[in-house]
């Protein structure tokens, strides 16, 4: 059976028909998205925004990361290119 509902968006407040042939509904003005579960007695929605920045934030944790390790890495690359860069500043003074 196909139903669907219609309510405002809990976000921006606009119209939206949600339909239970989608499992994830997202508002076409603010692009909200909501998980939609459909049940003898209806449609019931939730919102998905608290998993959504949970995941964004793990990510960003990761980013954070990598950015940890590279900078580690540049940052012994230029001490090579430092020391590199002293060693022949004192062969060229002494010749
Ligand atoms: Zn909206």
């Amino acid at each position: 059976m196909t139903g669907y509902i219609t309510l405002d968006c809990q976000k921006c407040g606009g119209s939206l028909e949600i339909s239970d042939e989608f499992e994830i509904y997202s508002c076409p003005y603010c692009g909200m998205q909501y998980l939609v579960q459909s049940s003898e007695k209806g449609i019931t929605i939730r919102k998905l925004d608290e998993r959504v920045s949970k995941v964004e934030n793990e990510q960003t944790e990761i980013k954070i990361n990598l950015l940890a390790s590279d900078l580690e890495q540049i940052r012994s690359k230029i001490n090579e290119v430092f020391s590199n860069l002293a060693l022949k500043d004192d062969y060229q003074n002494h010749s």
